[in-house]
């Protein structure tokens, strides 16, 4: 008979405030042998303030693949290993999946804690009103790949959710009103749980400007929530073909006289789109 593995446990840790700890997680880092973390001197100091004395194993990005093996051969010999990374819940923008998967596809069983996440934090204070939401973590640093990106997500109607980086947030918002439109609602929410925790709505061509005004506006952690998609009557499709014309180089007028050709749409109305896209 093959000996059952011990849990892996998937552990979310506070974002910033250290109170936002479960009773649970708390328990299982004081009671498991190992924690597998992100970064091993970063959770040190949380493992020490919860009490835990479980050895650590480092399993971050560049590892994941060799700390998987690691952990299974700390399971199989029967002791539970709880995941942690820097903050918030693993395998959320952040190492995990590899490992969990590993584990599962060896028949162990992975336990996970509900517990803190930026993004449903962030949501739940964001007061969007669409009944579905994507979250999509970090968009591509490079700005062409970054606008790329954003083209897949432009016509759908859900509300959009995405991490950013303090050094890129200019950017980003940039790229973001470039691609979206002025008209979305964006909500920045900034070190949230923490002591300059701000949630900010306002329509997204105002944003650049918001956060230029104030330099503290650009520090810290990021989540950027856009309204989604209202397609208030418009023909998706035509606009798509018109934006792929224009995007070819096509001059104003051939562009909105061929996407009304192939789509049937009014050719009028897209020569004045046209016009407002180049704007
Ligand atoms: N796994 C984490 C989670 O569950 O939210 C996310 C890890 S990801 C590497 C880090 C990003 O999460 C940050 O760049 C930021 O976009 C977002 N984030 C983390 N803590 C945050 C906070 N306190 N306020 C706002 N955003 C935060």
């Amino acid at each position: 008979m093959t000996k059952e593995l011990a849990p892996l446990y998937v552990v979310p840790t506070p974002l910033g405030n250290l109170k936002d700890i479960s009773e649970r997680a708390r328990e299982i880092l004081a009671a498991v042998p190992w924690v597998a973390a992100e970064d091993t001197r970063h959770s040190g100091p949380l493992l020490k303030h919860l009490g835990s004395q479980a050895r650590l194993l480092a399993a971050h990005e560049h590892n994941e693949a060799e700390a998987a093996q690691q952990i299974l051969a700390r399971l199989e010999a029967g002791e539970a290993v709880a995941l942690v990374s820097d903050a918030g819940t693993p395998a959320i923008s952040d190492p995990g999946a590899r490992i969990v998967a590993r584990v599962r596809a060896a028949g162990g069983r992975v336990i996970p804690l509900p517990g803190p996440c930026a993004a449903a934090t962030a949501l739940s204070a964001a007061g969007l009103e669409e009944d579905h939401w994507l979250f999509y973590g970090f968009l591509p640093s490079k700005s062409g790949q970054r606008q790329k990106a954003l083209e897949v997500l432009r016509d759908l109607p859900y509300a959009l959710v995405f991490y950013e980086a303090p050094h890129r947030v200019l950017e980003t918002v940039a790229d973001l009103a470039a691609v979206l439109g002025a008209e979305r609602t964006l909500v920045v929410a900034r070190e949230l749980t923490k002591l300059f925790e701000s949630v900010h709505s306002l329509p997204l061509g105002e944003a650049l400007s918001w956060l230029e005004a104030d330099p503290n506006r650009q520090k810290g952690e990021f989540v950027l929530l856009l309204s989604g998609c209202r397609d208030d009557g418009r023909d998706l499709e035509a606009e798509r073909v018109l934006r792929l014309l224009l995007a070819d180089g096509l001059p104003v007028k051939q562009a909105a006289r061929l996407a009304a050709a192939i789509t049937g749409a009014a050719k009028n109305a897209l020569y004045e789109q046209a016009l407002a896209l180049k704007g």
